[in-house]
């Protein structure tokens, strides 16, 4: 039935006082109704399902009942009711997700993010226990295709966070991954991935994102050359004892990797011949459980935010997350005059992923 609408899904309704009655609990939105009297009261804490259904009640007139609904639609508590299936490639239908991502948008179309997630590509270079972690979060969240980039063997110290079982130590990473994946998403596209596509001259299109794990320091040069032009990308650095996420870089229209460097250098003249010296590094063996499994979640939300149509928190700006507690700290970039990175915006405002506003659409099958 067009029109019909709901109250919000998975919002508590809550009875404070003789009639007081609160709809939902996070400061972001929660509303306080009070002066009702106990028929009123009583009503309102039974809407839960179709509003103008269940506007039916022997002591609340209909033209009570009429204000009230329009409180509730004044508060934004009323959404459309959603569509009985919705296309996503997340578990359980994506289920788990849809009440927070009905929670964070005006319609409570949280069915859309989903859908839009799953014709949606992200690609991860570096799949230790972190950039494994990472994957799997993306993938059960519900994105359509998570591109696996790592041939190197699996370790017994990637085992556990991340889906790395004992009985994958010394396989590929890429390939232990994607076989975790499909075992707790079928629907998740992990095989050829894009970027490898790219490399090899394909006509494949590029992913919408590219998370790129590094270790001891970032290299612009090499993610450059791994990400190709024009691509939005997240940098991620497994230092000694902390993890950076971040920037969030939009092509044209965030600071970069390059800019991020010099400004370093602007305030240590000895940084560049330092930062050679830890991209010349080997990469450790290990990564600690809860560094890698925080940065994760955390670059996950910021991937994830892009897809879904917001402007990441970490464009112009580096997470840094220390052990032992994980509370990261925001430190913000800007655009560094010497770098150039300043071309004509080739993405939008407002954060829609460049591939996607090009590719128009990215269906499976
Ligand atoms: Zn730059």
């Amino acid at each position: 039935m067009p029109g019909r609408r709901v109250l919000r899904p998975s919002t508590p309704v809550l009875r404070r006082a003789p009639g007081e009655v609160q709809y939902g609990t996070d400061p972001r939105w929660a509303v306080r109704l009070v002066g009702l009297d106990a028929a009123e009261e009583a009503w309102l804490r039974t809407v839960s399902g179709p509003v103008r259904a269940a506007s039916e009640h022997p002591a609340v007139p209909a033209e009570r009942r009429a204000r009230l609904v329009q409180v509730l639609e004044d508060a934004l508590l009323l959404v459309p009711a959603p569509p009985r299936r919705a296309t996503t490639t997340a578990p359980g239908g994506g289920e788990a997700d849809l009440g927070v991502l009905a929670a964070l948008r005006p319609d409570g179309a949280g069915h859309r993010v989903l859908a839009a997630r799953a014709r949606s590509a992200v690609a991860v270079v570096g799949l230790g226990r972190l950039g494994a972690t990472l994957a799997t979060t993306l993938a059960t969240a519900g994105v359509g295709s998570v591109g696996l980039h790592d041939p190197s063997p699996v370790l017994v110290t990637d085992v556990g966070l991340g889906a790395y079982r004992v009985r994958d130590v010394g396989a590929p990473r890429e390939t232990a991954l994607a076989r975790a994946i499909d075992e707790i998403s079928p629907d998740v596209r992990t095989g050829a991935a894009a970027a490898s596509a790219r490399r090899a001259g394909a006509a494949a299109e590029p992913p919408d994102v590219v998370v790129v794990v590094e270790h001891h320091a970032a290299d612009p040069a090499r993610v450059r050359e791994l990400v190709g032009d024009g691509v939005a990308h997240l940098s991620v650095v497994v230092r000694e004892a902390d993890v950076v996420v971040g920037p969030f870089v939009r092509p044209g229209l965030d600071p970069c990797l390059t800019c991020v460097d010099l400004h370093r250098a602007d305030v240590d003249p000895c940084w560049p011949q330092v930062a050679r010296q830890l991209r010349e590094l080997a990469a450790p063996q290990h990564e600690e459980s809860v560094l890698a499994g925080a940065a994760a979640s955390l670059a996950a939300a910021q991937v994830l935010a892009a897809l879904d149509g917001t402007v990441p928190r970490t464009t112009a700006a580096c997470l840094e997350i220390p052990a032992p507690d994980a509370v990261p700290r925001l430190r913000g970039t800007s655009r560094h005059p010497r770098c150039g990175c300043a071309g004509p915006a080739s993405a939008a405002p407002d954060g829609t992923p460049l591939a996607a506003r090009t590719s128009g659409g990215r269906g499976r099958g």
